[in-house]
């Protein structure tokens, strides 16, 4: 049983499970994949380019699509599952019922700085005509304010780029330490970017020891998988 991020009926919004790692999940969505249905994945590299899966990148004899080194897919083809991967790092997913575009994206302290969320609904705007009030946005599980500690050159680096997140930064146990709300920071750039329809999983994947999988716990190189279809 996947964790559900947001329930609409004609789409589902998901996060795996541990101990089902991301590749079982990604061939369980393969299997179950419709007729002339398609997987897409992509090589996640803490950076901010968002790709669309379009028509002309489809082989008629394959069921992955590779979208290559991007951190956010977008598509408007229908029966395209939306895939990426986490230990920690925050998956945003945004789905707009209007215009049926759907979109994932992976947000880790780079991600999140350099605004990837912005980038992957201003992409939704831009190439498909997406209003961000019709836009639904889900923040995933990840690691949680109590457990995301950094040091000063993070944190100064957030203050810089993203003036108004400072709420979103506690001082940390030790000098020069702080913990930052990642999820936080996410939700509101949706907001600031118009979207109002934000659901955000409590789950902090370093507590949820049973469920999740966490880099910071134990540097596990398990992923969880994050899904739209
Ligand atoms: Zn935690």
């Amino acid at each position: 049983m996947d964790f559900r991020i947001f329930n609409d009926d004609s789409i589902t919004a998901g996060f795996s499970r541990a101990p089902q790692t991301a590749e079982e999940k990604f061939e369980e969505l393969k299997c179950g994949l419709s007729d002339g249905g398609r997987i897409a994945l992509m090589h996640q590299v803490h950076g901010t380019k968002v790709v669309c899966i379009t028509e002309d990148m489809l082989k008629p004899w394959e069921m992955v699509v590779d979208a290559g080194e991007c951190d956010g897919m977008v598509t408007a083809i229908p029966g395209m599952v939306l895939t990426s991967r986490h230990a920690d790092c925050i998956p945003l997913y945004f789905y707009d019922p209007d215009k049926d575009v759907k979109a994932v994206s992976h947000a880790g302290w780079r991600g999140t700085v350099n605004a990837i969320a912005s980038v992957t609904i201003e992409t939704m705007k831009s190439v498909y005509g997406c209003r961000p009030e019709d836009i639904k946005a889900g923040i995933g599980p990840g690691i949680g304010r109590c457990h995301f500690e950094v040091s000063e050159d993070v944190a100064a680096e957030f203050r810089e780029k993203l003036p108004w997140c400072a709420p979103m930064i506690d001082k940390g146990q030790k000098p020069g330490k702080y913990y930052i709300d990642l999820k936080e920071i996410n939700a509101e750039l949706c907001r600031l970017a118009g979207v109002t329809d934000i659901t955000v999983s409590p789950v902090c994947t370093y507590c949820q020891e049973a469920e999740c999988f966490s880099y910071r716990r134990n540097g596990t190189k398990l992923r969880h998988l994050a899904y739209i279809k």
